[in-house]
């Protein structure tokens, strides 16, 4: 893998990053926003659209604005991005604004994370984590 392809958590368009390039504050060529280290709001034109060709695991928080555990982790959820930057896309998919999302997942409550690598489902989890608990998670499950 010479370069990854993640999306723009600003604007979020597809951008090529080379690999030797991952320990710099790599920047959007569309709108300069810094593109690794923030969770990505997905609705589910641009998660159709981003996930084929993202090359790095991806992993998603499925939450809601009137879900409290949601709330509490967003924190924690944004801070194991920055500590994942160029290792794993955090996405984040508000499940009012995409219930179709949602629906095709499965998603039965929420917080709910699926991990997805090339597309495909690797595991999932539900319930609210701490930021380490979150990065054990990840990696090893
Ligand atoms: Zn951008």
């Amino acid at each position: 893998m010479n370069s990854i392809i993640v999306p723009c958590p600003a604007c979020r368009a597809l951008n090529r990053v080379p690999t030797e390039r991952l320990g710099d504050a790599a920047i959007c060529s569309t709108c300069r926003a810094r593109l690794l280290g923030t969770p990505i709001e997905f609705d589910i034109a641009t998660f159709d659209r981003a996930l084929p060709r993202v090359n790095l695991p991806v992993v998603v928080d499925f939450w809601a604005a009137w879900c409290g555990p949601c709330r509490v982790m967003a924190p924690q959820f944004a801070a194991a991005a920055g500590e994942l930057a160029g290792e794993v896309v955090f996405a984040k998919v508000d499940t009012e604004a995409a219930p179709e999302l949602a629906q095709r997942f499965g998603i039965q409550s929420i917080p709910t994370l699926v991990l997805l690598q090339h597309g495909a489902e690797v595991r999932r989890l539900s319930g609210a984590l701490q930021r380490e608990q979150l990065v054990q998670w990840i990696r090893h499950g």
